[in-house]
Formats: structure tokens, C-alpha cells, sequence
């Protein structure tokens, strides 16, 4: 028995296509997972596969997604490097790779939120309060 398809929330992420984070007229298909168990897509137009976590920090990364979940919480909140490193047990210099890359992402996230979709200081507010109560709910 085949279960149903969901709707395919991600679009390519190859910035030689010209398809290059477009929602409309994308044609991307689920194409199984990777030796990480992650979701491998691939763009009908570029002829490229991908992986859901491209562009993300969780690309190529070495530890598993929860430990960078917890990174990644500890770093709303501020915590030290060496105080995330004493709780979770992983080296400083991986905490503050982690760390950067966090930061990177929110700042393209960001910029992406205030140039492409032209929200406002208070919008962006809005959005990030959001997204901290969806992080605190998980
Ligand atoms: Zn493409």
C-alpha cells in the first residue's frame, strides 16, 4: 500500500537554476534519503538533486539534528560558548561553528524577510517572537 503524498514545501536550491528559490512553476519530486537519513529532492529544470538541509547549518554537518537543536536553543538564549559546551559535551570550537552558522542563516533569513517580502522592524518582531514560541512548543 503507497501512502499519500504530502505537498513538497521546498523549492530548488541550486543558484545556477533558474528556478533558484522560486515557489511558482518549481518542479521538484522526492528522490528517497541520503546515508544521514535526510529527505533528497530532485529539480526537474536544473537536473540537480538536493538535500532538504542545503543551505542550512545542518548541511554536511557532522552531529546529529537534535544536538544542533540544542546548539541552536542554547544560542537564543545567550548561553556561553564554554557553558554549551560544558552541558552538551562537545568541544568549544564545535559549539562556536555552530554558533556562527546559526547566526549566518538567521541573517539571511532576516535580510530575505526585510528585502524580498519588505516586512517592517515590527514584522520582523512579530516573526521571530513566532518563531521562539514554535521553538519553545518543540
Ligand atoms: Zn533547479
Amino acid at each position: 500500500m503507497v501512502g499519500k503524498r504530502g505537498p513538497i514545501l521546498i523549492t530548488c536550491q541550486n543558484p545556477d537554476c533558474t528556478y533558484f528559490q522560486i515557489e511558482d512553476g518549481k518542479n521538484i519530486t522526492k528522490n528517497g534519503h541520503n546515508s544521514a537519513g535526510n529527505q533528497q529532492y530532485y529539480c526537474h529544470h536544473c537536473r540537480r538533486f538536493f538535500i532538504e538541509t542545503k543551505n542550512t547549518p545542518l548541511y554536511d554537518s557532522r552531529l546529529p539534528r537534535t544536538a544542533v537543536l540544542i546548539i541552536a536553543k542554547h544560542s537564543t538564549e545567550k548561553t556561553s560558548i564554554r557553558g554549551v559546551s560544558r552541558v552538551t559535551g562537545h568541544h568549544r570550537d564545535t559549539i562556536s561553528r555552530y554558533y556562527h552558522l546559526i547566526g549566518e542563516h538567521a541573517e539571511k533569513l532576516n535580510d530575505y524577510f526585510i528585502h524580498d517580502i519588505s516586512a517592517g522592524d515590527c514584522e520582523m518582531d512579530e516573526i521571530w517572537e513566532f518563531v521562539q514560541k514554535k521553538t519553545r512548543i518543540s
